[in-house]
């Protein structure tokens, strides 16, 4: 039966031990030691990192009552110096029994029960079996660290299940023997394999970071110790860079925020009603300069025809040629061959109701001649190509098809 040293020391970190047994384990070499301080994936918290001699232990599992070390190389000799990493066992105590004060605080809370527990490399969350307000959550955070702060000891005892039972304390599943109990105390008590410190003072403290619906309850997300104060950090540097880029103190950012919204939206419908009179503009120029052109090339005799408008801008997003067609020829009778060279050359063609030009079809070739593709239904068809070079001929030759049939 193997020494687990962790369960009445988590601060013994060096270790003498005998190999016992050689494995593989997924492709790697592994040992099984007479005693380890090394702590196997258990319960919700990940194992713990070192080295046995020069090999380093790269995970640690539990098999049929082993820990098994596995390693990234083979190790010789069968005496063996084990040294688990401080700093991820520091961790682990902290998120692990921040989870048990955390837990207790949420059923005095609440009576809102812990179902599952998840140490996460950044964040651990546990999940209550019933919903928990905001109100809830923040009142269970202060109580956590209330006992954190009065450095309460964390006292370790075994029991028999019988006696487990009797203090209402149910063996975790497949313990028939030897109820690890961990009590912070005069707080929370329950039975537990994992790794713990000497007084709550060492979890720092609590810092609640979500609270989510699930399932039935509710996902708590936290932080504990180093974690809290990295997290904390992370925020500060956000909140800086918000301060800088919005000229406003931390207590005003809210305000400053909204407001930098406000006028962003307010700027947006000036923008958009200045866009619009400007294309009624434009639209109301290309007829007037159309119908001079007309008349000189027109015997006086005959009426009206439509306008034909052909035109090309630089770098108009398709959206403003299709307002603008749109305009021309709800404003007068006309057929609009419109083309922008932007990220790549534009088309869009149009005309008034009761016209006899099927515009998709004068599109389509023109996009083609673009090596592009487009489309459209009735009077306004628009496409694009990335033969920019060649818009204006694509142009010259719609406004000959229009001619050609009028
Ligand atoms: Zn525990």
């Amino acid at each position: 039966m193997i020494q687990r040293l962790f369960l009445t020391d988590s601060r013994l970190l060096e270790f003498d031990a005998t190999v016992v047994a050689r494995r593989e384990h997924q492709g790697r070499p592994a040992v099984v030691l007479d005693r380890t301080a090394f702590y196997a994936e258990s319960g919700g918290q990940p194992w713990d990192t070192g080295t046995l001699g020069e090999a380093r232990v790269v995970a640690v599992v539990e098999d049929g009552g082993d820990v098994v070390h596995v390693l990234d190389r083979p190790m010789t000799g069968d005496r063996v110096k084990g040294r688990v990493d401080a700093g991820r066992r520091r961790d682990h105590v902290q998120q692990h029994h921040g989870q048990h004060l955390l837990s207790k605080a949420f059923v005095e809370v609440a009576r809102a029960e812990t179902i599952a527990f998840h140490l996460g490399t950044e964040v651990t969350t546990i999940d209550l079996d019933r919903p928990v307000t905001g109100d809830q959550a923040r009142e269970a955070e202060r109580r956590a660290n209330e006992i954190v702060w009065e450095a309460r000891p964390v006292r370790v005892e075994t029991l028999s299940v019988a006696e487990a039972r009797a203090q209402g304390l149910e063996p975790p599943d497949g313990v028939e023997a030897g109820v690890r109990v961990v009590e912070a105390a005069g707080f929370d008590r329950q039975p537990c394999g994992g790794t713990h410190p000497a007084t709550t003072a060492e979890v720092g403290v609590v810092l609640l970071s979500a609270l989510e619906k699930y399932k039935v309850g509710t996902r708590v997300s936290f932080v504990c110790g180093h974690r809290a104060l990295d997290a904390t950090a992370r925020r500060r540097d956000v909140l800086d860079r918000l301060v800088s880029t919005l000229s406003a103190p931390l207590d005003e950012l809210p305000a400053a925020a909204q407001k930098a919204k406000d006028d962003l939206a307010t700027a947006e419908r000036q923008s958009r009603g200045l866009l619009e009179r400007a294309l009624e503009g434009e639209a109301r120029r290309l007829l007037d300069e159309a119908r001079v052109e007309g008349a000189a090339t027109r015997p006086a005799r005959e009426g009206a025809p439509p306008a034909l408008i052909v035109a090309a801008y630089d770098g108009w997003p398709p959206n403003d040629l299709r307002v603008l067609a749109q305009r021309l020829v709800a404003l007068a009778p006309c057929v609009a061959l419109l083309g922008s060279r932007a990220d790549k050359a534009h088309l869009v063609f149009a005309q008034s109701e009761g016209l006899p030009h099927d515009v998709p079809a004068l599109l389509k070739a023109a996009v083609e001649h673009l090596g592009g593709r487009g489309g459209g239904r009735g009077n306004l068809a628009q496409g694009g190509g990335d033969r920019l070079d060649l818009l204006d001929e694509a142009l010259r030759r719609a406004r000959d098809a229009v001619r050609a049939r009028a």
